[in-house]
């Protein structure tokens, strides 16, 4: 199968200062390939090279099989959603003007969250934490993205409304997604992950199955206490 997004032997960092070095990573359709690692491993920075977010001093990002060097801009025509902990919505537009912008079919998005239904006319700046990611999620996948790369969603927000957000994600790979996700919560990433890269010092230090870092789920805990 080939991947949707990948990178083979990527390096990256800012200025002069190298943050990840020879990552190997690749996301097929319809799997959630969660990138875990303590504080500072460089998630976030894997994530950007993957994007087209920062430049990357070695090594090739590709989509679908083929090497790109297109910017993020671009990334997104290609069919590349990026959600971030920063949460992509408008905050001065309501619900609805979020929805339209993004050319979401309204009924569709109340239908699919229904947790934005009494929400619609609302200013996204008034909504909870969670529901604002709700939003950014939606707006991302009723796009219908090839993938979805998804950092730290969950950051701040309550165990529950955690878990709403991941099972979003997971259904989206189940329709054909290509998922790769950043997430704090190991126990809850591992839960829809199908494969796991876990990065420390701005290496790959372990991938596996989700089954295999399960039964490691201690091992990899222990190295973010460590980092
Ligand atoms: P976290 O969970 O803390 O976000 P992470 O694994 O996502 O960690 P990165 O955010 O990729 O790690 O950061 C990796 C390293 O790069 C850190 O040492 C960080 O200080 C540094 N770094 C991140 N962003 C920048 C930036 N914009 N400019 C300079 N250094 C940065």
């Amino acid at each position: 199968m080939t991947a949707v997004i990948g990178g083979q032997g990527i390096s990256a960092g800012y200025g002069t200062v190298p943050v990840i070095s020879d990552i190997d990573i690749a996301v097929n359709p319809g799997e959630v390939v969660a990138l875990l690692g303590p504080n500072g491993a460089g998630k976030t920075t894997t994530l950007m090279a993957l994007a087209g977010a920062l430049p990357v001093s070695t090594g090739e990002v590709s989509w679908d099989g083929m090497r790109t060097v297109a910017p993020l801009s671009r990334r997104a025509r290609m069919g590349m959603s990026l959600v971030t902990e920063e949460r992509s919505v408008f905050m001065g537009l309501t619900v609805r003007q979020n929805l339209r912008i993004a050319h979401c079919d309204i009924g569709k998005v109340v239908a699919n969250y229904p947790e934005l239904a009494d929400h619609l006319d609302r200013k996204a700046g008034l909504l909870s934490g969670g529901q604002q990611q709700i939003l950014a999620l939606a707006r991302a996948l009723e796009r219908k993205p090839r993938a979805l790369l998804a950092d730290e969603l969950s950051l701040g927000l309550a165990p529950q409304v955690v878990t709403r957000l991941l099972e979003t994600v997971r259904k989206a790979a189940d329709e054909g997604v290509a998922v790769l996700l950043v997430e704090q919560h190991v126990h809850k990433a591992l839960h829809i992950a199908d494969r796991v890269c876990v990065l420390r010092h701005g290496r790959i230090d372990w991938t596996g199955t989700a089954s295999q870092a399960k039964a490691r789920r201690a091992e990899i805990e222990e190295s973010y206490l460590s980092g």
